[in-house]
């Protein structure tokens, strides 16, 4: 008999007659073929998440930016680019990955406090839509940089609304303390400063007050915060043609309950009409909320060692391949991919990896059963994992692999030593 019962809160994995499955791929296979660590993503969970923006803005004149830095890939940056999203992207890097996926450059929008002037001139080259500005320094080294190129630069200003998302801290980024962003008190003159420059033009106003926010009301405040702030900067003749409001819904990584996102859109919408500005181009750049729950981690046990006040569980993945949890003690489900056995029986682990940092833990207190050569899932591994990745303890980065129904698709292969010994050089 095959049976298939889907994990809750993840649709697009389920185990069929006990074996975990992306879509319609066995991860044992997959691990099998490529080996682990190894990160599988469901390509319809992409689109579908996707879906439920585009069911919010439904009538209204808005664009999806998919911000990057969630996931890099460029087979997950060309599911977008072909579902017609914009990016929105923080560096020169990231700039030349969108392009190569197949951007189109008006439907790119340049994020961060610290564009160097190279990058802002390699944007300006490739003709981006807009640069989210973020500083009256760099105001004033955008237009400079802007002339001497012969071009104009199309700008919004990032507003800091000083309102806490209630997220961890080091994803909250619309606080007074937070280094992004210009000061709401500050916003009118650094306007009318920006629209007296020959070399930009002002186009909208922005604000991403943080990320994994899991509740409407932190949204609302920054919402009301931002039209009370476009209302004084018209007043003062300078039109803003779009308003940008950031990133930051959450996904579910344990029982968390974030709205979704036409929901959340339905609220937002509600209070846009309502003070009338329902009709002006909307932004969004969701990053996590678009490839979170699409990807996981597959991983192997090395061993089990036990220990006096913890056991332990090493298994072949670690914090250069998974750095939530070291960063920001944030929660991955751990699941077997094999149906559940008699034995061993379920013991309390800390899952850690072969990186020597005591840091290096990817869950803790978790009841599995397990022997070594069994094989995990590390679940919503699809944003801030890969992107984060490093080669910390000359770990090769680990491959990826693209799940479209029955077709998998290896968008990216593992990371080899020659590939990371490439550009190092012995001194003379
Ligand atoms: N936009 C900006 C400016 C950001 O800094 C971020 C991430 O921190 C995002 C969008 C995406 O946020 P998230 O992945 O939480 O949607």
């Amino acid at each position: 008999m095959n049976t298939a019962a889907h994990l809750p809160g993840h649709p697009h994995i389920a185990r069929k007659d006990g074996v975990l499955h992306v879509e319609g791929q066995p991860l044992p296979v997959l691990a099998r073929q490529y080996g682990t660590p190894l990160f599988v993503y469901s390509r319809q969970w992409m689109l579908d998440a996707l879906a439920a923006y585009q069911r919010g803005f439904e009538g209204r004149d808005a664009m999806v930016c998919y911000a990057i830095k969630a996931n890099s890939s460029l087979g997950v940056l060309r599911v977008f680019a072909e579902a017609g999203c914009g990016f929105d992207i923080v560096s020169g890097g990231e700039l030349a990955r969108v392009l190569a996926a197949g951007a189109d450059p008006v439907k790119v929008i340049f994020s961060g406090v610290g564009k160097t002037r190279g990058e802002m001139r390699q944007a300006l080259a490739a003709g981006i839509g807009c640069f989210n500005v973020e500083s009256e320094a760099e105001i004033d080294v955008l237009n400079e940089v802007a002339l001497e190129e012969g071009r104009v630069a199309s700008i919004s200003v990032r507003i800091n609304p000083n309102v806490d998302p209630k997220t961890h801290p080091y994803i909250s980024t619309g606080l007074k303390g937070n280094k992004f962003g210009i000061a709401h008190d500050r916003a009118v003159a650094i306007y009318q400063h920006a629209a007296s420059l020959k070399g930009l033009k002002v186009v909208g106003i922005d604000c991403h007050i943080g990320s994994q926010i899991t509740d409407a009301s932190p949204y609302l405040e920054a919402l009301e915060r931002v039209l009370d702030l476009v209302e004084a900067i018209e007043k003062t003749g300078v039109a803003l043609h779009h308003l940008d409001f950031g990133g930051g819904l959450g996904i579910d990584y344990n029982g968390d309950t974030p709205p979704a996102a036409d929901a959340l859109w339905h609220q937002l919408l509600a209070r846009l009409d309502a003070r009338g500005f329902g009709q002006r181009r909307l932004i969004v750049e969701p990053g996590r909320s678009l490839v979170g729950n699409a990807g996981v981690c597959v991983t192997e046990v090395l061993f089990t060692k036990p220990g006096e006040d913890k056991n332990f569980c090493i298994v072949d993945a670690a914090m250069n391949d998974l750095p939530r949890p070291a960063m920001y003690q944030a929660f991955h489900q751990i699941v077997p991919l094999a149906p559940e056995r008699a034995e061993p029986p379920a013991v309390t682990y800390d899952v850690v990896g072969p990186v020597c940092e005591s840091g290096d833990w990817i869950g803790r207190d978790r009841a599995l059963k397990v022997q070594s050569g069994d094989l995990l899932a590390v679940l919503s591994a699809g944003a801030y994992c890969m992107a984060m990745a490093s080669n910390y303890n000359t770990r090769g980065r680990a491959p990826e692999v693209l799940v479209s129904g029955e077709r998998a698709t290896l968008i990216r292969r593992r990371e080899t030593i020659d590939d990371q010994l490439l550009s190092e050089r012995l001194a003379d």
